[in-house]
């Protein structure tokens, strides 16, 4: 695309997620913008988005999730690969995550549990001839068929195998997602197939990825000159009469004043479309978290930006129905080892090695993950943190007859001990305090939605403006990742100023014949 930008360009970057910085990262490194002429403008006063980590030993730790990579996070590493890990240390904070992963082996012995808290079988994947059938139709047949649900393509009894037990834990896919979004996951991660029982081959940072991506990348930008401006938050963007757009205003709301800041042609905005923890809400261990207030500054965003450009996606599609895209985190910060102990007698993994650890009769789905300790880089030694989540919050719990969405840190505690079928329930009250996080749009990304719902990062309807996140079109990759954030940044930068750098290829372990082979000998096991 022909660029009007120039050295002298000033580039905005409406939300402080990982995609904007991302931008800023780009923009600096490959369109060599100096710094001082970026700016962040992020609604919060903390940055980082979904990558989020806050707390203290004395009110608690929080993170609405923790994150699985694995080694083709192609875009992201080639970033990380020039961010130091702390800015008095040599290393690049892509060599740390892989020096950590050297030490901390990722090798799940116990994934499922049932009612009876046996570890089921996951050896087989259960799947039959009929699902494997169902299976080759959705790689054939379904993409592009976004309007598609998983269930118009699989039998009812696909949903109770080891297989789908171990799928929609591990990614979040529920019956009623996208099947074009479940045939790009069973491509892009095909090289995972035959070790998915045991998480063989994920990544996972040293501390939570606010800590770990975050707050490296933050400094880095900071340090370079980028400017941050938190507590603001973007209302509006104005656009020229032309027939081909162009921003020439940002309309932000700090302080409870209005401000409008001016953008020239040879300007640039970056905007990362929707949030999945947009109006996320948080309780404490005797307070539910409060019903949210929807849908939410970057989805008002989002739907005003669509009304005035052409081809800016639809966001409704994704934000309709929040009885299927919702669920509820929870983070537990313990004064005792003792719970650790038992988890890890009872899974024979130390903390860190094992995977999820899901109760698939459980009626809200739980799971939980205790990671290597400590999750937190400022974290004593005397504080252990775990955290799990309800793939079915509005499913009724099996001791407490309530929905999740409904219940206390201390009653979500107290469902997944009466899973756990420990005796101690008193004593792991005591030292336990649980504090639960509803997501209205967690899983709204998978929602079946219409061919245009996602636009392109960058197109011609607009000349300085470009989309990041988790909802934009890019090909072939999947969502609900770091890499695909990290990769609109990219597209988005290299598109608009018309970096000459190659664009990493999406990994395609289908043509590759071992892996092609390993896939299938693992479905039929
Ligand atoms: C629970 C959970 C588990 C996950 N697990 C994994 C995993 O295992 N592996 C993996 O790779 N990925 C995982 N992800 C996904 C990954 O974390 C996200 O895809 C990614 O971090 C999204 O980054 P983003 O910058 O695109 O958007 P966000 O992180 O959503 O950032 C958007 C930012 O914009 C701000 N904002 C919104 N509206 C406005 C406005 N109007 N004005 C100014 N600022 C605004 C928000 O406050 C936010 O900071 C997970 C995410 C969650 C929540």
């Amino acid at each position: 695309m022909a660029t009007s930008f120039g050295p002298n360009s000033r580039a905005y970057c409406v939300g402080g997620g990982i995609a904007s910085l991302s931008a800023a990262f780009f923009l600096i490194r490959d369109a060599r913008i100096p710094p001082a002429n970026i700016t962040i403008l992020e609604e919060l006063p903390v940055n980082g988005g979904c990558l989020d980590a806050s707390g203290d030993p004395a009110i608690g730790y929080v993170s609405r999730g923790g994150r699985m990579f694995e080694e083709h996070y192609v875009c992201m590493y080639d970033m990380l690969k020039d961010v130091p890990f702390a800015s008095t240390s040599a290393l690049s904070s892509r060599d740390d995550i892989f020096f950590f992963n050297q030490d901390v082996v990722s090798d799940a012995r116990c994934r499922l549990v049932d009612s009876g808290r046996q570890k089921l079988d996951d050896s087989s994947y259960g799947l039959s001839w009929r699902h494997l059938l169902a299976m080759t139709r959705l790689l054939l047949f379904a993409k592009g068929k976004t309007q598609k649900k998983i269930s118009d393509y699989f039998p009812d009894s696909f949903f109770s195998t080891v297989f789908w037990r171990l799928w929609t834990t591990s990614f979040s896919f529920q019956e009623w997602s996208n099947a074009d979004e479940l045939r790009r996951y069973f491509l892009r991660f095909i090289q995972l197939l035959p070790g998915f029982n045991q998480f063989l081959g994920i990544q996972r940072t040293r501390y939570n990825q606010y800590d770990a991506l975050i707050e490296p990348l933050q400094n880095y930008l900071r340090e370079s000159g980028v400017v941050f401006q938190q507590s603001t938050t973007v209302e509006e963007l104005s656009f020229t009469d032309e027939k081909r757009l162009s921003v020439n205003g940002i309309r932000v709301r700090r302080s409870g004043s209005i401000e409008s800041i001016p953008v020239s042609e040879s300007d640039a905005v970056f905007v990362t479309l929707g949030s999945m923890v947009e109006s996320s809400t948080r309780g404490s261990m005797r307070q539910a978290a409060p019903a949210p207030s929807l849908p939410g500054s970057s989805w008002t965003l989002w739907k005003s930006i669509s009304q005035s450009v052409r081809r800016a996606g639809n966001p409704d599609v994704f934000i309709e129905n929040v009885a299927e895209t919702e669920w509820v985190s929870f983070t537990v910060t313990q004064s005792d080892p003792a719970f650790f102990e038992l988890i890890e007698r009872i899974t024979d993994n130390k903390p860190g090695t094992g995977g999820l650890i899901s109760f698939v009769e459980s009626g809200w789905f739980l799971s939980i993950v205790l990671f290597h300790q400590p999750f937190y880089a400022a974290q004593p030694e005397d504080r252990y943190v775990f955290w799990g989540y309800g793939l079915k919050p509005h499913g009724t719990g099996d001791l407490i007859k309530k929905r999740m969405v409904d219940c206390n840190g201390e009653e979500i505690l107290l469902e997944l001990l009466h899973h756990l079928k420990f005796d101690e329930t008193e004593a792991i009250l005591s030292y336990s305090n649980c504090i639960p996080t509803r997501m209205p749009y967690i899983t709204s990304q998978f929602q079946p939605r219409s061919d245009n719902a996602r636009p392109q990062p960058v197109s011609s309807a607009c000349s300085n403006l470009a989309f990041t996140g988790q909802y934009v079109e890019l090909k072939d990759d999947v969502v609900f990742t770091v890499e695909y954030s990290v990769r609109s940044a990219m597209t988005a930068v290299y598109n608009l100023f018309d970096v000459k750098k190659k664009i990493p290829h999406v990994y395609k372990g289908q043509y590759h014949p071992v892996v092609l082979w390993n896939a299938i000998k693992a479905l039929l096991r």
